[in-house]
């Protein structure tokens, strides 16, 4: 029986499929050309301290200048990345840049840099940490690295050990997008993190009482004090999601409201503007 090209017929699908493959391994071997020819850009998006209403640190996030696709969202490309484990290699490049981009900033400001599952499979995240640290001579105590929960989920007690031991180097572990996946309170008793990013989609749910999305917020905020851990609220888009954020006890803020993600050049305007107030109230090192 002949089949006709078209949709509903297995060849139509198989092309598909082949095409989807294709696509894919062409994005994959850019990638990898992007590395090497520097098309891949870390933008910082503010952190915001709630107390004094400084910046306390930024988060870097990746950007892949394509050169004929423009910039590439990581939505786009970190998953693939993840699956191929490029991410191993990305990632390192990342914590290098990112490490030696805030090693220029005041010295109270921090910045977090994301870790996916695959870079602690590859069981050489701490030498990563330990060599980006060493050549951009950035404090320990100015690096965060956050994990999500499907970090966890995946891994047994080595990943629990691996983030011990970053941490008795004097980093900081943040549980970032807390709330979307299997979140279980297990886990706080096995990493005792130092930050819960509470996720925006609670956020964006924020409304007047009685709401639920409040409710999950405020215990939140009460379970992280009792541990002696920091919240951050991500995705504050308006003035009323601050301040509501700030009256439930958060910590730090996060989100266009407070600020996008910029360029390297535009954090040094940004931190030149709250310079002075920064460096007589400087403790750090
Ligand atoms: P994430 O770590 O949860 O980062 C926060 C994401 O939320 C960023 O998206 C940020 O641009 C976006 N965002 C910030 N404020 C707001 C807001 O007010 N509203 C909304 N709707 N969104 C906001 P982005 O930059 O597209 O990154 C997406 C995800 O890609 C990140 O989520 C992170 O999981 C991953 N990613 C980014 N950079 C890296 C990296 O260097 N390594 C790894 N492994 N993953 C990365
Ligand atoms: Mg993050
Ligand atoms: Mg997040
Ligand atoms: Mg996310």
């Amino acid at each position: 029986r002949a089949k006709k090209d078209g949709p509903g017929n297995s060849r139509f699908f198989e092309r598909e499929l082949d095409e989807r493959v294709r696509a894919r391994h062409k994005l994959e071997q850019d990638m990898r050309v992007g590395l090497r020819e520097s098309q891949f850009e870390l933008y910082y998006q503010p952190q915001l301290n709630l107390a004094d209403n400084e910046i306390a640190g930024f988060e870097a996030l990746l950007r892949w200048n394509h050169p004929e696709r423009g910039v590439i969202s990581p939505v786009e490309f970190v998953g693939l990345a993840e699956d191929t484990g490029f991410i191993v290699q990305l990632g390192e490049w990342a914590l290098r840049e990112a490490c030696q981009e805030a090693a220029s900033w005041p010295k109270n400001v921090r910045v977090a840099v994301n870790l996916s599952v695959a870079q602690f499979r590859s069981g050489h995240v701490r030498q990563s940490v330990i060599q980006a640290l060493g050549a951009s001579s950035l404090s320990p105590s100015r690096l965060e690295l956050e994990i999500t929960e499907s970090v966890l989920m995946q891994e047994g007690t080595e990943v629990a050990d691996a983030l011990g031991r970053l941490q008795d180097l004097g980093i900081g572990i943040s549980l970032d997008d807390f709330g979307t996946g299997f979140s279980s309170l297990g886990y706080l008793t096995r990493i005792r993190f130092d930050k819960i990013k509470i996720d925006k989609h609670f956020i964006s749910e924020l409304r007047d009482e009685p709401n639920s999305a409040l409710a999950v917020l405020r215990s939140v905020v009460a379970l992280s004090k009792s541990l002696g851990i920091t919240t951050v609220a991500e995705g504050i888009e308006t003035k009323e999601q601050l301040e509501r954020v700030r009256a439930e006890g958060c910590d730090e803020a996060q989100g266009f409201y407070v600020g996008r993600p910029v360029t390297a050049r535009e954090v040094a305007t940004l931190l030149s503007r709250q310079r002075p107030r920064r460096q007589r109230q400087s403790r750090a090192s």
